[in-house]
């Protein structure tokens, strides 16, 4: 079977993708009620019984809400890194599945590498995925895919670390400007959101993309984008750059409001 990649839900309100490969169908984050879940994945013609795993990258709700009910699944393995775990488990009525990592070590789920690696952000761990599987096989060959949302600047160790990913999964959070005009959010808590532990701009994802000279993109998707400080068409703006300078991939923007995957 072919690689499936699906953002089933992203904005600052709730983050979920569905990852499928010939070997295993996951879930990475998982941000949405259970219910709201289950819907999702039956519109691919999928249960929840179907699925092998849950990867989480960090405690905000807008990562883990699904986890109580999930935790119902008893056979459904979560992963996640032990702070992370401790964070969720403090607000849930019984225990899941935990499966624990360790941050900056690679192990293995069924056919599927997992290198888990640290992102700087105002979670206990959090961290960004780094997913390969295949071989060289014509049926299932090899392809890899990075996760990274939530981080408030890049360091040298992600950029080298996603660089070579076939999906590359980035936020491209807030626009400048209306996040310094948003009557809604304090000071202190637009100083957290710029700041080296909060979100990446759509300048700043923007300027991070436009550096390289190197990669394996084919797919890039710009995910996580605030409903109340920004827009697609800003990050439509934005972006529609990097194929004037050239770049050789499709890039993709997840609508904050309906969590449909557009093309730029
Ligand atoms: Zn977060
Ligand atoms: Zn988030």
């Amino acid at each position: 079977m072919e690689t499936e990649f699906k953002i089933l839900g992203s904005s600052s309100s709730g983050n979920a993708a569905l990852l499928q490969t010939a070997d295993v169908k996951i879930l990475i984050d998982a941000g949405l009620s259970c219910k709201k879940l289950r819907t999702l994945l039956q519109n691919e013609g999928l249960e929840i019984d179907n699925l092998d795993a849950v990867f989480l990258t960090h405690e905000h709700n807008d990562h883990s809400a699904g986890i109580r009910g999930l935790s119902r699944y008893v056979n459904l393995p979560i992963f996640a890194n032990q702070d992370t775990i401790q964070a969720v488990q403090s607000k849930l009525p019984r225990r899941p599945n935990w499966k624990i990592f360790e941050t900056g070590s690679s192990f293995e789920f069924k056919g599927l590498k997992i290198h888990p690696f640290s992102v700087p952000h105002d979670a206990y761990d959090p961290v960004g995925f780094y997913f390969e599987w295949g071989e060289d096989d014509l049926f299932n060959p090899r392809s890899s895919l990075a996760w990274v949302t939530d981080l408030g600047f890049v360091p040298t160790l992600v950029r080298e670390r996603i660089k070579g990913a076939n999906i590359l999964v980035i936020e491209s959070n807030y626009c400048s400007k209306m996040l310094e005009d948003d009557p809604k959010r304090p000071w202190s808590l637009k100083q957290r959101i710029r700041g080296r532990h909060g979100h990446l701009s759509n300048q700043r994802t923007f300027e991070f993309l436009d550096s390289f000279q190197e990669y394996n993109w084919k797919k890039v998707f710009l995910m996580h984008l605030s409903k109340d400080c920004n827009k697609v068409s800003l990050v439509r703006d934005q972006f529609s750059k990097l194929q004037q300078s050239g770049k050789r991939f499709d890039t993709f923007i997840v609508d904050p409001e309906s969590s449909k995957t557009l093309p730029l």
